[in-house]
Order: structure tokens, then C-alpha cells, then sequence
């Protein structure tokens, strides 16, 4: 049995990039969830993580030998205000391990107490924010989109302080990396161009090594940085993810979903939709999310001006051509992946207006987003089994509109019924977090009573597989079960 070895990359860097601090000593730890599947992919030892030296170190009681806790220092635009030092204020990273692959992957608690960073705050996560966190991020795992992960998620034996008295708690999150769009920020404020340029070499490295053998290894970062954000807004989109809080501090440079607060996902679809009850403007709204992102990556490009050209002119006009790319990535990834959803296996030039025209129509009628696509399938399955698809829409005779289109289209593919579902149903996810059904295991687990929680976690474990015991779970909220606001409960 052994506990995890570590082998730290950045701490390496410059001493002003972090604070060292060790987490805050949980007066009671108990572990609540632990995600073996994970663990194992980390190469860490199950017997070990499971033992009591185990449960200490995913709660932050236990320093093993190689770790070498820190807090990062970051800035970022909150909700386009810039704020030039955030840093991890309540996250202390243990340090990096290389997993089963090779790859290597930061471990760090969130909710484990004050650091330098922690401003006016506490430093402690609440039970409720945590769990969203850990059913959520494996859940966007599970759907194939590239995230954070959560390793453990353990109670600390305190109460902590909210709108009301929570359990306190704390996650083991793990990432590709923690370093964030506001990372380089916290640096371009300070006009501390060494460090940029460290950071800059580090991240090349770390995540996108093959811009080293680029002509100019810079723009070639941006270029790719640019190019895995547009993907990944595109997974977003396509499955109705929002993630709420899209600040700066909140884009990972490794293109991961991270920050996990009020994040929620669509019920009916329409792209104003805003969970997060501190997005009063609706700023961080489904259908701005794109954009948003391409604002935030202008922040990003700002930071590497010095590092883009000679001059400042030649250096925007790099950047410009880098970020120009943003809008054709995300649409040629949204488009295929729209395609797939609809079960075109083929590409028609027609299909982007074909998807806006149904999408519209789902907007006008509340259409269920996820539950729409999955009854889709089943209307070629049984050849014409339409009334559950229309039963969706709040004028039915809308669907049949929309059935006809898309038979139409349909009709110039060349795969059986069977196999067009088949790879519906593989894009199409039956379960995702709803957020009625995350809040309802997030009270049952304030009594005390994980049963809903555990549930949860196996039904999105495999999104895409439909078990009939769990058909509740396709569910939308009934109007009575509807739940209007996340908070971030920070
Ligand atoms: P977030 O909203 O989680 O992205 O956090 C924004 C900033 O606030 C980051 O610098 C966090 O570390 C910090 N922060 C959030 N919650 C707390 C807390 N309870 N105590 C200290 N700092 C916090
Ligand atoms: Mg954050």
C-alpha cells in the first residue's frame, strides 16, 4: 500500500506564480464518495485511498511525502470588471501525478481553508456545492466533454457559514491543469514579462507540445488554445450545458470545463436561459456562451502581445489571425455535431438553416432539448411513432412540421433505420444532471441521506444508455419540481 507519488511541475516556477500553504486540519473527516474508476486511472492505490491514512489525505489531514501544497496566484475579468489578484482562495493544490497514460494531472482540494488569496472569504466549500460539483463534472465526463474530474468528496466535520448553516466539505478535484486564462492575466497586469513568457513555455510543454515545433511556437499556442475552446464550446452547446460563471479565471488554458458553480443544464430550450442567480444581466446566458468565450480568449491573446511580434501592430495582427479562427471551429464542430444529433451522417450545405428552423420552432413550443432528440430517435425506430415527439411541444401540429422537415432531409441518407438511431442514440445523451434532480439529492444529503446521491452518480454514468428503472430520470421537471436558480454558494 502507498500513497500517491508526486512530481510537481509547478512549483517549479518562479516563487511569485504561488503561495505555499498546507490545507486546513478537518476537525472530523468523513469521506462521502470516492471515485474509484478514477483513482485508478490515476494509478493510485485503491487499498491505500481507502484505508484511514487514505481518507486523511483526501481531506486535506494527511500531507504524504512529494506533496507540495500551494495556492496559485490568478487574476480575471468577473463579469468583464477585471480584478487583477483572485488566486485560489479556497483550493490548495496537493501536486501533479502522472497517470496510467502519461499524462500528467493536478490533485487539488477545494474548500481547504484560508490561503494569501482567500480576500475577504473563508476558504471552505458547503456540502451542496460540492456535491453539484462532483455528480456534474462526472457527469460532463461521462458525456465525453473534456473537464475537471472529481476524485473524492469528503464532509470536514465542521459547520460552515451560508445564507444558512451548512455541513462543511471539501472535493478532490483533479485537472490537466489549473492554470487559466487569468493566469496570464495576473501577470500582464503586473507587466512582468519573464513570467509570461515562463508561463507561456510551461503551458506549450505541458498541454500543447507540438506548437514547440511551430514556426512561431506563441501563436501557435494561441491558435491551439483557441482551437480546443472552440470545441469545447461546441460539446457545451450540443448537449445544453451552462456553465454560468464564464470568467476569465474560469477558462482553462488546457481546454477543460472548470469552476464548476452555478452551472446547470437546459430543460426547455431557448437560449436566454440563465440559472446562475448572480447573472442578473443574463451575461453568461446559454445562447451567448460562444461569444463569451471568444471575449474571454481576446483576454488570453492580450496577455501574449510581447510574445506575438516585433512590433505591437504585428503582434495584433497575429493574434487577430488566431482568433478569427474561433468562429469556423466552433461552427464547423457545432454543425457536424448538430448533424449527428439529427442523424445525418452525411453534410448538406442546408443543414445549419435546417437545425436553426428546428430549433426555432423548439424554442416557440418549450421542447425538453435532451428529451426532444432521444424521442427523435425512437420516431424512425417504430417508423412513425410521432405522438411522443409531438406530446413535447406545446402546439402540436409545430412537430409535424418539424418531423416532415427532418424525415425529408432523412430521406437522402443512405443508412437502414436501425443504424441512423443507433448513432443517435450514441451523441443523444438520455440522462444528464438535471437540475431539479441535483437539488433534490443535494437536500436528501443535508439530512443526511446519500441514497439520492448515489443514485444520481450511476444513472449518469452512462448518459447514453437508457435503463428502463431509471426512465424517471429522462424526466423535465413538472412545473412544482422546477428550479429557477443556482447559486454558487461560495
Ligand atoms: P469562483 O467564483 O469559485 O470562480 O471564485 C472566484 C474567486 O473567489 C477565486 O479567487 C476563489 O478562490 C475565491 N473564492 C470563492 N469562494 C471563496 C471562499 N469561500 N473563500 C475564499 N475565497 C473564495
Ligand atoms: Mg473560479
Amino acid at each position: 500500500m502507498s500513497s500517491p507519488s508526486f512530481d510537481n511541475s509547478y512549483v517549479r516556477l518562479p516563487d511569485r506564480f504561488f503561495a505555499r500553504v498546507d490545507p486546513a486540519i478537518p476537525p472530523a473527516p468523513s469521506l462521502l464518495a470516492l471515485n474509484r474508476r478514477l483513482a485508478s486511472e490515476l494509478g493510485l492505490d485503491l487499498d491505500w485511498l481507502e484505508g484511514a491514512e487514505g481518507g486523511d489525505f483526501l481531506a486535506g489531514r494527511l500531507i504524504v511525502p512529494g506533496s507540495e501544497p500551494i495556492a496559485a496566484a490568478y487574476a480575471g475579468h468577473q463579469f468583464a470588471n477585471f480584478v487583477p489578484q483572485l488566486g485560489d482562495g479556497r483550493a490548495v493544490l496537493l501536486g501533479e501525478v502522472i497517470d496510467r497514460q502519461g499524462r500528467r494531472r493536478d490533485i487539488q482540494l477545494k474548500g481547504a481553508g484560508r490561503t494569501p488569496f482567500s480576500r475577504g472569504g473563508d476558504g471552505r466549500a458547503a456540502l451542496g456545492p460540492v456535491l453539484r460539483e462532483y455528480l456534474v463534472s462526472e457527469a460532463m465526463a461521462a458525456l465525453g466533454i473534456p473537464t475537471t474530474r472529481s476524485l473524492a468528496a469528503s464532509l470536514t466535520g465542521e459547520t460552515i457559514e451560508r445564507e444558512t448553516s451548512q455541513p462543511g466539505a471539501v472535493l478532490v478535484r483533479v485537472a490537466s491543469s489549473h492554470i487559466r486564462v487569468g493566469t496570464f492575466q495576473y501577470f500582464a497586469a503586473r507587466q512582468d514579462r519573464d513570467a509570461i513568457r515562463a508561463l507561456a513555455d510551461h503551458v506549450i510543454a505541458r498541454h500543447y507540445p507540438s506548437a514547440a515545433e511551430a514556426e512561431q511556437p506563441y501563436a501557435a499556442l494561441l491558435e491551439a488554445v483557441v482551437a480546443a475552446q472552440a470545441e469545447l464550446l461546441a460539446r457545451w452547446m450540443l448537449v445544453g450545458f451552462i456553465h454560468g460563471v464564464m470568467n476569465t479565471d474560469n477558462m482553462a488554458i488546457a481546454g477543460e470545463t472548470i469552476d464548476y458553480g452555478p452551472c446547470a443544464f437546459l430543460d426547455a430550450y431557448d437560449p436566454s436561459t440563465v440559472f446562475s442567480s448572480i447573472d442578473r444581466d443574463g451575461r453568461y446566458a446559454f445562447g451567448n456562451q460562444p461569444q463569451i468565450a471568444l471575449w474571454d480568449l481576446t483576454r488570453f491573446a492580450e496577455t501574449l502581445l510581447q510574445l506575438l511580434g516585433d512590433t505591437p501592430d504585428d503582434a495584433i495582427a497575429v493574434a487577430e489571425t488566431a482568433l478569427a479562427t474561433f468562429k469556423p471551429r466552433f461552427a464547423a464542430a457545432h454543425g457536424n455535431g448538430m448533424r449527428r444529433k439529427f442523424g445525418f451522417a452525411s453534410s448538406r450545405d442546408d443543414d445549419a438553416d435546417l437545425a436553426n428552423t428546428i430549433l426555432a420552432a423548439m424554442q416557440s413550443n418549450q421542447v425538453d432539448y435532451t428529451l426532444f432528440f432521444r424521442r427523435l430517435s425512437q420516431a424512425i425506430e417504430t417508423g412513425g411513432a410521432d405522438e411522443p415527439v409531438r406530446e413535447l411541444f406545446v402546439d402540436p401540429t409545430a412537430a409535424d412540421e418539424v418531423l416532415h422537415l427532418w424525415r425529408g432531409r432523412l430521406a437522402s441518407e443512405r443508412q437502414s433505420a436501425v443504424e441512423i438511431s443507433h448513432m443517435m442514440n450514441s451523441v443523444n445523451p438520455a440522462y444528464i444532471p438535471r437540475n431539479h434532480r441535483v437539488e433534490a439529492v443535494i437536500r436528501a444529503a443535508l439530512d443526511g441521506n446519500l441514497g439520492p446521491f448515489e443514485e444520481l452518480r450511476g444513472v449518469l454514468s452512462e448518459p447514453f444508455h437508457a435503463r428502463q428503472q431509471f426512465v424517471a430520470f429522462e424526466q423535465p421537471p413538472l412545473e412544482h419540481e422546477r428550479v429557477r436558480a443556482t447559486f454558487c454558494g461560495t
